[in-house]
């Protein structure tokens, strides 16, 4: 999934950035608000988060000029601690959770994790459809119980499409989920790789719909 980072302070930027890519995320970063606001204005982000603090254009800015366009991806904000007012007009202005300097990574990954889940309708950090279920606190996947070994391109596949569950999402999109460099966007890797998802889980959970892209579907829906 892909997070963009916008944080002017280098080594919170650099600590942030490390930890997202560990636990499995394509992070984007930004340190100038305008060219920030022009990012996520312009490409797929599944989660923003967002320092207000920013040179060129402050955070709160740029929050509510995303969802004055209609922007809906979820946006975390870092504000200073004990700054009640700057929580309260981040949460006016669209913001889906806040997070006060200084803090625990593992606290940003968690309260990342769980926008991310609230966005996609799932509250519980364990996504179930049909057999298969998708861990995001521990990154594992199991298929009636029985865990399946998947590498972190495989793992960051099943969860974009399980987290994006009963909509068609193309090829273009994945690539751009999964890939950081143009020069790895080649429209087979992605064919490729959810050859090898299907076959490794063994179940009939990802469709293709020739033309469109890729579907899982809840049962019922
Ligand atoms: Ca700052």
């Amino acid at each position: 999934m892909r997070i963009l980072l916008v944080e002017d302070d280098e080594r919170t930027a650099e600590a942030v950035s490390a930890s997202l890519s560990a636990a499995g995320y394509r992070v984007d970063h930004e340190t100038n608000g305008e060219e920030a606001w022009f990012r996520g204005d312009t490409e797929p982000y599944a989660a923003v988060v967002l320092d207000l603090g920013l040179p060129g254009m402050d955070g709160m800015s740029i929050l509510r000029r995303w969802r004055q366009a209609g922007q809906t991806f979820p946006v975390l904000i870092l504000t200073a601690r004990g700054s009640w007012s700057e929580r309260v007009e981040g949460i006016d202005a669209g913001a889906d959770d806040y997070l006060p300097k200084p803090f625990q990574i593992q606290e940003l990954l968690a309260r990342l994790r769980a926008i991310l889940r609230r966005s996609a309708g799932q509250a519980d950090p364990v996504l179930t459809i049909g057999p298969v279920a998708l861990d995001t606190r521990q990154m594992r996947v199991t298929v009636d119980g029985m865990p399946i070994p998947l590498s972190p391109q495989e793992y960051r596949l099943l969860s974009y499409l399980m987290h994006h569950a009963d909509r068609v999402v193309s090829q273009l999109e994945l690539t751009e989920q999964l890939y950081a460099q143009d020069f790895e966007r080649d429209s087979n890797a992605v064919e490729v790789l959810v050859g090898r998802v299907r076959r490794k889980l063994g179940v009939d959970l990802i469709q293709t719909r020739r033309g469109f892209g890729y579907l899982i579907e809840t049962p019922g829906s």
